[in-house]
């Protein structure tokens, strides 16, 4: 989880439920993640099996970072994040034993010459996983019937039961993510099949074909890889099973692969790099992006009171999907997006980009979301209309959960790198107790308060610029740790009064607070009328 040294993937992963238990199904979510782009494959520790994770048919978090990226540990599997088409000359398919393709509800077609490449691949001894949700309309399904696998529009019906196929070895159970609903496979053609994992009802879930020399793993679900909830557990022996089956030909040798592939097509924008594959050139967020990309970053500018200092230098259009992710260095965000959506999220996203290399712990994503809330009002028009909404929306969640805004813990996730599952209202409520704090601490909270905690101001009042102070504190501190602690002192600072007992107030656990020391930096920062740390950075 750390930016500065840019050593691992960062693993913070947080989801914006919306509202429908479809949720999973559209784009109206936002996924954050924050991995490291580049890291060079300088060294190339001994391993046994490559995977190339595609992610141009299907922006996902599944297999690229938080799912399969923390059960398939670096000694046995190394792998390569592409963002490029399958046919752009950077992706060499003889380089890898296991591809994995995953398409929820993108419609990104695969080309023929895609489809036929990964024939002749598997065919020659390659190991394919396909994973996904049928839909009525499903690019996914042309590259699936080459194989004689569909993905039907049938949910499956849990629970599961395991067939004795050899991939079930050691695995006692296999679970799906709780709200996702996977749909049932059908098979048809010249054999070689093998469910692997049956619904209640007998509906094939997952099933295996060997197909010449090589095999295809077909699994109607793609959330029991990244299960964020105790399932994870469950499937681990089950995801490593399945790897290990698929790459038993070992085509790749072991050769050293890069960690990431980035799409074919580049253009400048505003001295940054906008990265699109093929499969996106037509889409409209590129000219969105084309468009307000330097009006985004001033808005951003004004709202936190700092400059992006950390060279944000390219962004990568991913393949589809509602989402997105910032490393600081680079952003990505998910092709689908569009108007107000692709401001939420390109907003969202480079404020963490800002915001490094402090990396943000889970109570910084709301207030990301709260940066990219007034990006949109400064734009005007459907944009403020789209930021009132979600406003509004997390304001409504946070009244009924905590009504008095006391027993919502905000610090949950610190310290904890795994996402928990929760449902959306509880989390959308989190976030809006975020924007309550921050509202009441500046006095700007617009929505009813009325049997909430306030907060009480401080004599000093330098509540307006409290966003502004805080982002500037975070970044001058050189010992930012990416604690709750941290967050209330460095409010505390920038409101010029200790928040230490407010914040237990509202339900926080705060454990490690040194209060004389926060005392003491208050008296410092906030000694005469022009606190010092409003200095321009
Ligand atoms: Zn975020």
């Amino acid at each position: 989880m750390i930016y500065a040294t840019m050593v691992k993937i960062n693993r913070i992963f947080t989801r914006i439920f919306a509202y429908s238990a479809i949720f999973l199904l559209s784009s109206a979510f936002i996924l954050s993640v924050h991995a490291d782009p580049n890291a060079a494959t300088s060294s190339c520790p001994a391993h046994e099996i490559n995977m190339l994770i595609d992610l141009s048919h299907e922006f996902t978090f599944m297999y690229d970072t938080f799912g399969a990226g923390e059960y398939l540990k670096e000694d046995t599997f190394q792998k390569t994040n592409s963002h490029a088409s399958l046919t752009s000359n950077d992706v060499k398919l003889q380089n890898y034993d296991v591809i994995v393709i995953n398409q929820l509800d993108s419609n990104i077609e695969f080309s023929d010459k895609e489809i036929d490449l990964l024939e002749k691949w598997v065919r020659n001894g390659g190991g394919l996983l396909i994973t996904g949700k049928g839909l009525q309309t499903y690019p996914l399904n042309e590259l699936a019937s080459r194989f004689g696998i569909t993905f039907t529009t049938d949910p499956v019906v849990p629970p599961f039961k395991l067939t004795d196929h050899e991939l079930n070895t050691d695995v006692g159970k296999f679970e799906i993510n709780t709200g996702s609903i996977g749909t049932r496979l059908s098979v048809s053609g010249d054999g070689g099949y093998k469910p692997i994992v049956f619904d209640s009802q007998n509906g094939i879930v997952a099933v295996s074909k060997i197909f010449g020399s090589g095999f295809v793993i077909a699994v109607g679900e793609d959330e029991f890889i990244a299960n964020p909830s105790q399932a994870e557990v469950v499937n681990h022996q089950f995801v490593f099973n399945l790897m290990k089956w698929l790459g038993k030909n070992r085509l790749a040798k072991g050769r050293c692969i890069p960690d990431r592939i980035l799409p074919e097509n580049k253009i400048m924008q505003e001295e940054i790099t906008l990265y699109y594959s093929d499969k996106v050139k037509n889409v409209p967020s590129i000219q969105f992006i084309k468009e307000n990309l330097l009006r985004i970053n001033i808005e951003i500018e004004k709202i936190t009171g700092i400059k992006n200092e950390f060279q944000m230098s390219f962004i990568v259009l991913a393949g589809a999907g509602g989402s997105g992710y910032s490393t600081g260095q680079e952003v990505g965000i998910g092709s689908k997006n569009t108007g107000p959506d692709m401001l939420g999220v390109l907003s969202h996203e480079l404020a963490h980009s800002f915001d490094n290399p402090n990396p943000p712990p889970e109570m910084m994503h709301p207030v990301a979301s709260l940066v990219s809330d007034r990006v949109g009002l400064a734009f005007g028009g459907e944009y403020a209309k789209a930021a009132d909404l979600s406003f509004q929306n997390t304001h409504d969640n946070l009244k009924r959960i905590d009504p008095h805004g006391t027993s919502l813990d905000i610090s949950r996730y610190n310290g904890d790198t795994s996402f928990v599952a929760e449902p959306g209202d509880v989390h959308e409520g989190r976030w809006g107790k975020m924007y309550w704090i921050v509202g009441s601490l500046e006095g700007t909270y617009k929505f009813d308060t009325s049997g909430m905690y306030h907060f009480p101001k401080s004599n000093k009042e330098p509540a307006k610029e409290l966003l502004q102070r805080y982002f500037r504190l975070k970044r001058q501190d050189k010992n930012y740790q990416s604690t709750p602690e941290n967050i209330v002192r460095l409010f505390s600072i920038a409101a010029c009064k200790n928040l230490y007992q407010d914040f237990l107030n509202i339900g926080t656990t705060l454990i490690h607070y040194d209060n004389a020391a926060v005392d003491k930096e208050i008296g410092i920062h906030c000694s005469s009328g022009d606190p010092k740390v409003r200095g321009s950075q």
